[in-house]
C-alpha cells in the first residue's frame, strides 16, 4: 500500500511502550517518519478515512486497553532538527522539551527555561499549550508549520490559533510539524542555574520516579485541583494498580500492574467525589483515546 517511504512502519504495536503511564493497547499501524518530507509522503498515501493519532512522548495521554484502530504517527526519536538564529529558535516537533530548553539556555536565550522539566516533545507542548511556573509555550510562538492529512505543509502565524489554558484549537485534520519561537536575549549562566533550580523543585513535589502523566486535571479557575483532591483525603485512593499519588494529589501513579481502565475509573471516581463534596467539576487535562478492551 505504501511506496518510497524511509520511515519505520510497525504493525500491531503496543502503545504501553510509548506512554508515560505505561498502559495502552495495540495500534494497528505505527509510523515513525524519517523526516518531515517522509511524513508528508506517508500521509499523502493513507486512505482518507484512516483514523490518526499523533503521539509524542505520550506523557499526557491515556490510551485505553483496546488500543487504537488506526494509524499512530510517532514523533518521538525523530523530527529532531533545531536551529537557533539570533533570538529565533526553530524546532521540529520531535525535539524533547528538555533539550530545547537547554539549547536555548546555552545560546544565552531566556524565556523557555520552564520547558526543561516537561517530559514531552515540542509537538506535544504545542498541542497542549504546555506550561509551568507561570509561563506557557504559546506566548513564545511566532509561527508554526502544520501538515494536513494529504501531506500538505502550511506555514501559519501564531494568530491563526485560539489558545487557552492547556488547550489549543487546531484546524481539523492539521497537526504540527515544526514551529518558531521568539525568545529574549539573556545570560547563559543564569539560564543554566534557573533550569537546575526548576528541576530540583519538581523532584521534591512530583512523583517523577513512578509511571504517571503529570497533572491529571486542569486547575479550576482560582484554585488547584491538587488542593481540592488532597483536602478530601483522597491521596492513596486506589483502583487496581492505579492510585492517587501520595506526593502530589493531582497525579495518578501506576504501581506497574495498572490497566488503562483502572486509571480511567480512578479519574472518574475522583471527579465524582470532588463534584459531590466540593461542587467543583474537574476537567481532565490528560487526553483519553482509543477503545475499551
Ligand atoms: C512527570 C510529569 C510532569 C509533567 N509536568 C507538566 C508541566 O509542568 N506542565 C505541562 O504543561 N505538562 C506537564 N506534563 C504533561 C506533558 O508532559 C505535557 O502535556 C507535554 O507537553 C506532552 O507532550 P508529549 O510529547 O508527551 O505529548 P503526548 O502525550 O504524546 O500527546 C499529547 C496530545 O498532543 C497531541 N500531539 C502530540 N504531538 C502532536 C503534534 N505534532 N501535532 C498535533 N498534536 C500533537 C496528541 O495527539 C495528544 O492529544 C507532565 C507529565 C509528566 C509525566
Amino acid at each position: 500500500m505504501f511506496e518510497n517511504l524511509q520511515g519505520e512502519l510497525r504493525l500491531n504495536e503496543a502503545l504501553s511502550k510509548h506512554t508515560s503511564w505505561r498502559v495502552g493497547g495495540i495500534a494497528q499501524r505505527f509510523y515513525r517518519p524519517s523526516n518531515v518530507e517522509d511524513l508528508a509522503l506517508f500521509l499523502s498515501q493513507l486512505p482518507a478515512e484512516e483514523p490518526l493519532l499523533w503521539l509524542g512522548l505520550g506523557s499526557n495521554l491515556l490510551v485505553r486497553d483496546g488500543g487504537f484502530a488506526g494509524t499512530v504517527i510517532s514523533t518521538a526519536g525523530t523530527l529532531q532538527n533545531i536551529d537557533i538564529k539570533g533570538q529565533e529558535l526553530t524546532a521540529e516537533v520531535g525535539v524533547y522539551c528538555g533539550k530545547l530548553a537547554k539549547l536555548a539556555a546555552r545560546s544565552g536565550l531566556t524565556g523557555s527555561a520552564f520547558l526543561a522539566g516537561i517530559p514531552g516533545t515540542f509537538g506535544g507542548a504545542l498541542a497542549m499549550n504546555a506550561g509551568a511556573h507561570q509561563s506557557e509555550i504559546w506566548p513564545l510562538v511566532s509561527e508554526v508549520t502544520t501538515v494536513d492529512r494529504h501531506g500538505v505543509l502550511r506555514v501559519r502565524p501564531a494568530a491563526d490559533f485560539k489558545v487557552s489554558y492547556r488547550h489549543v484549537e487546531i484546524p481539523s485534520d492539521e497537526w504540527f510539524a515544526s514551529a518558531k519561537l521568539s525568545l529574549e536575549q539573556g545570560n547563559a549562566e543564569q539560564e543554566a542555574l534557573q533550569i537546575k533550580e526548576l528541576l530540583k523543585r519538581r523532584n521534591v513535589s512530583q512523583p517523577t520516579n513512578q509511571p504517571c502523566a503529570g497533572s491529571v486535571f486542569r486547575n479550576p479557575e482560582g484554585d488547584f485541583s491538587g488542593r481540592l483532591i488532597e483536602d478530601l483525603g483522597l491521596k492513596g485512593l486506589r483502583i487496581g494498580g492505579a492510585s492517587v499519588s501520595e506526593k502530589h494529589a493531582n497525579f495518578i501513579v501506576n504501581d506497574g500492574t495498572a490497566l488503562a481502565s483502572d486509571i480511567e475509573a480512578l479519574i472518574l471516581l475522583v471527579q465524582q467525589k470532588v463534584e459531590q463534596e466540593e461542587g467543583v467539576t474537574l476537567i481532565p487535562e490528560v487526553h483519553i483515546v482509543g477503545e475499551a478492551a
